[in-house]
């Protein structure tokens, strides 16, 4: 096992990670920048060290100064969280080359997964569904025209590199997919430095349902079942649940298997995320691997009782991974609220300053995951969310009446949160009856607005 892990992250997911690693008995180290001078989350750790001032470009993005600490504190692991390095192939190498274990899969097999051309292609070998499309990057727009006409209109351009929803098309016939290529390769090109596309078929009504996998070093990998997360606004998600409601039991866990499959073929180690929609007749298709830990991993931890963050440690200390596939279960139902300090009200509008007011809720089933408390101010510069509440149920209905009682007694404020937001989400008939698709809370909220 490690003896110290440098944390480069901050708020709620540095505290995950700390509280993971204090109970596996390694010391941690967090860097933090100008703007979270005072972040709570900073006391839990053994040291901190300031890297920079407040834009993330200045601190939490930047390489050179994370190893300084890193090697300064002699931490032996960095773990990146998710969002800014997390993703990055480049700071994963510095960290092997520097002799630090990056916590999380190897360069190489995150370049595999994050290049979606590469990814597509290890899918289709593995029998995890994709899309029907081009079999790579397109060389031709006359052959990505015949390839469209083969699997019909609508279809989407998409970049192999892309991410943050940029260098994507919708094309609805063969005039806007050609100007469609020719712009998503500039983007493309201009964004990641990589201007490799492909089309594939477009799907206009589905859902978002991913699958949490887990691998190690020996050649083991398993997944926790799968959640929901199509309650999404601007493509962010809100509101997750699992084990994603209304699927089949055999599709679901064929769909899971091969998703397994899939990480197992990349020599994956460390929690990884398979992302696919599904149509209205349960087919799955992929969109894209997230190779780290996501936001919305306590739902599945609630309903697996496996400690992701802390297994996706001890897999990159070397251990091999101490859960077998027939040792999960699902257990009840879980679901996650985001709450972002925006306002729902004047369309989502960050709300920085200070929190005067912070209570959240407990009692059993509830848990919530936050670097908050009264008195925090909030820096401008970061991630608006604030916190996550996740609410345990023996049945999805159960979880829901959980989620109604905690979101009322939740406060915060002055500033305005997504907490009102979420207590009317609930009491939707689209997601009381699960008649959602990735567009319905964006379509709810303008019909809202027009009433
Ligand atoms: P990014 O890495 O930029 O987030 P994704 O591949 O995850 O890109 O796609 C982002 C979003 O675009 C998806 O969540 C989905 O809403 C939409 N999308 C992507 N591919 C398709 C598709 N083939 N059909 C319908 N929607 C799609």
């Amino acid at each position: 096992m490690f003896n110290r892990i440098l944390v480069a992250n901050r708020g709620e997911i540095a505290l995950r990670i700390m509280r993971a690693a204090r109970e596996l008995g390694v010391e941690t180290v967090c860097v933090y920048s100008e703007a979270d001078r005072n972040g709570p989350w900073l006391e839990l750790a053994d040291e901190a060290v300031c890297i920079g001032p407040g834009p993330s470009a200045e601190s939490y993005l930047r390489f050179d100064r994370i190893i300084a600490a890193a090697e300064t504190t002699q931490a032996d692991a960095i773990h990146p969280g998710y969002g800014f390095l997390a993703e990055n192939a480049q700071f994963n190498e510095v960290c092997r080359d520097c002799n630090i274990r990056f916590i999380g899969p190897s360069p190489e097999a995150m370049a595999t997964l994050g290049d979606k051309i590469a990814c597509k292609n290890l899918a289709r070998e593995t029998g995890t569904p994709v899309f029907p499309g081009s079999d790579g990057a397109i060389e031709e727009p006359d052959e990505a025209a015949k390839i469209a006409q083969e699997i019909g209109y609508p279809v989407i351009v998409k970049a192999a590199a892309g991410g943050g929803g940029r260098g994507m098309r919708i094309a609805e016939d063969e005039a806007q997919l050609r100007a469609g290529i020719e712009s998503a390769t500039q983007e493309a090109v201009a964004a990641f430095g990589n201007g490799a596309v492909y089309v594939e078929k477009f799907l206009a009504r589905a859902r978002h349902v991913e699958v949490q996998c887990l691998g190690d070093d020996h050649g083991n990998a398993v997944h926790l079942y799968n959640r929901d997360c199509t309650s999404q606004r601007r493509h962010q998600k809100l509101v997750e649940e699992g084990p994603a409601p209304q699927v089949d039991d055999a599709v679901r866990d064929r769909v899971c298997e091969s998703a397994a499959e899939l990480i197992r073929a990349a020599g994956y180690s460390g929690a990884a995320t398979c992302e696919f929609l599904m149509d209205e007749d349960q087919q799955f298709y992929m969109l894209e691997v997230n190779t780290r830990v996501q936001v919305e991993h306590p739902v599945t931890e609630l309903i697996t009782g496996v400690d992701i963050v802390k297994e996706s440690i001890r897999v990159a200390a070397g251990e091999v991974l101490s859960i077998r596939q027939e040792d999960v279960g699902i257990n009840g139902h879980a679901i996650e609220f985001r709450v972002n300090a925006e306002d729902p009200d004047r369309n989502f509008m960050p709300q920085a300053g200070t929190m005067d007011t912070f209570v959240t809720p407990g009692g059993f089933g509830v848990r919530v995951d936050t670097h908050v408390r009264p008195g925090y101010r909030i820096p401008p510069n970061y991630d608006s969310m604030i916190a996550k509440l996740i609410v345990h149920g023996r049945t999805r209905d159960e979880a829901i009446a959980r989620a109604r009682s905690a979101l009322r007694e939740f406060q915060a404020g002055p500033g305005a949160t997504t907490l009102s937001l979420h207590r009317r989400i609930i009491e939707t008939p689209q997601f009381q009856n699960v008649d959602m698709d990735i567009h319905w809370v964006e379509r709810w909220l303008e019909a809202e607005q027009q009433d």
